[in-house]
């Protein structure tokens, strides 16, 4: 079997090449082929000997997931749906605004937390992705939409990358990692540790190594302001409860300390969108009142789906609860909901294709484009 180079952050490409007797530059210029150029053929890589080219057919290559579908938002929203085998699917979401342009990108094939509001956590987990997995995503992407913009290659089109798509990044750490040291590292996606957001539901000790190992910015996804309501909706809090997941985030921000925490907050409707919840959460960071945590709220409006027997909060509320918190001083945003029409938006990430024929029928309906393929 041969290495898949998208596996390796670059001292994982200069280990292999020092094992194929090459040096270390030779693996820079390799990764850069791979990461800057989007490359996946060896011939392509001209400034390599034709030796080591040769060398590298026999035991390497550079392979992408394959592409199930694309589809395309009327709001310039894009959704991959990539195969991962063995009946799996994850999903990759980009979401283009004025200034920046975000790629929302899976860690796992389902999801084991099985959060209530989130589908991914109702199709319960499937398996961790590789690294080559992870970053084949945004290799994808990345080359892909350079091609249709026709920019140079120079010219990036993703800006940031959420780790906010199908599976709990920090139950796949040992993936994860390699795969964030690939899109901050200037000889591949040139990323600055703040435009990289794990998102997390709280795995406590796995936010303390990420902290040492790789401190890029820090979402939490929060969703209630007490340790009952957080038990029923995020299961995962049963584990690590609330203070502990508090000490967390201000352990984090210890290694980072001009950065702040996002916590995320899912609106559901007359679960946790009261006056009251607010007033908790204020309780919980403020430094009035508590150690504090330095943070900034971001309310996701609801993402319905059948099997929650769940509803999204009315604007109104989001409203309301926005501006409590935003009265105790706390930043906090509402985020818009983007690529609905294609079922992008956040917690609708669904690529179980056990459910291929769903997923299909759904997609049959809307605007699908030509791929063209990576050169
Ligand atoms: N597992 C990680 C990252 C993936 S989920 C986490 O939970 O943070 C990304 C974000 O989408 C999380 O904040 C999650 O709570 C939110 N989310 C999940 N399902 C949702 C839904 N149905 N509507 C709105 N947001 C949802
Ligand atoms: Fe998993 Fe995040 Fe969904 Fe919870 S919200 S089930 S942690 S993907």
């Amino acid at each position: 079997m041969t290495t898949n180079l998208l596996d390796f952050d670059l001292d994982g490409m200069a280990a292999f090449c020092e094992r194929l007797g090459e040096k270390r530059f030779r693996a820079t210029q390799l990764f850069r082929w791979v990461h800057q150029r989007g490359a996946s053929s060896f011939d392509q890589m001209s400034d390599l000997a034709k030796s080591l080219r040769e060398k590298l057919k026999g035991c390497a290559h550079v392979t992408g997931l394959p592409v199930i579908s694309e589809h395309v938002s009327a709001d310039g929203t894009i959704k991959w749906l990539f195969d991962v085998g063995g009946g799996n699917a994850v999903e990759t979401v980009f979401i283009p605004e004025d200034d920046r342009g975000t790629l929302c990108i899976s860690s796992q094939a389902g999801c084991a937390v099985g959060c209530r509001f989130c589908s991914t956590g109702h199709q319960g987990f499937s398996r961790n992705l590789t690294t080559g997995e992870i970053i084949a995503q945004l290799w994808y992407a990345e080359h892909a939409l350079r091609q249709r913009q026709r920019q140079g290659h120079g010219e990036r089109v993703i800006s940031n990358v959420v780790m906010m798509g199908m599976g709990e990044p920090l139950q796949n750490y040992s993936a994860l990692v390699p795969a964030l040291r690939i899109m901050l590292d200037d000889h591949g996606y040139g990323l600055s540790r703040r435009r990289v957001t794990v998102s997390t539901s709280g795995v406590v000790p796995m936010m303390d190594r990420l902290a040492q190992d790789c401190p890029v910015a820090l979402a939490v996804s929060l969703h209630a302001s007490n340790d009952a309501l957080r038990d029923s909706l995020v299961p995962l809090n049963r584990k690590y409860p609330l203070e502990e997941l508090l000490a967390a985030c201000r352990r984090y921000l210890d290694h980072a300390p001009r950065d702040f925490i996002t916590f995320e907050y899912c609106m559901l409707d007359g679960v946790n969108d009261q006056p009251e919840h607010a007033a908790q959460l204020i309780a919980l960071v403020d430094p009035k009142t508590a150690p504090g945590v330095s943070c900034k709220f971001n309310l996701i409006p609801f993402n319905p789906f059948p099997a929650s027997g769940l509803r999204r909060s009315s604007a109104a509320r989001v409203s309301a609860f926005a501006k409590i918190l935003s009265d105790a001083g706390i930043v906090t945003t509402v985020r818009k909901t983007r690529g609905d029409d294609i079922d992008a938006a956040c917690g609708q990430l669904a690529g179980d294709v056990k459910d291929r024929t769903k997923v299909s029928e759904r997609m049959a309906k809307l605007r699908t484009i030509e791929l063209k393929p990576i050169t």
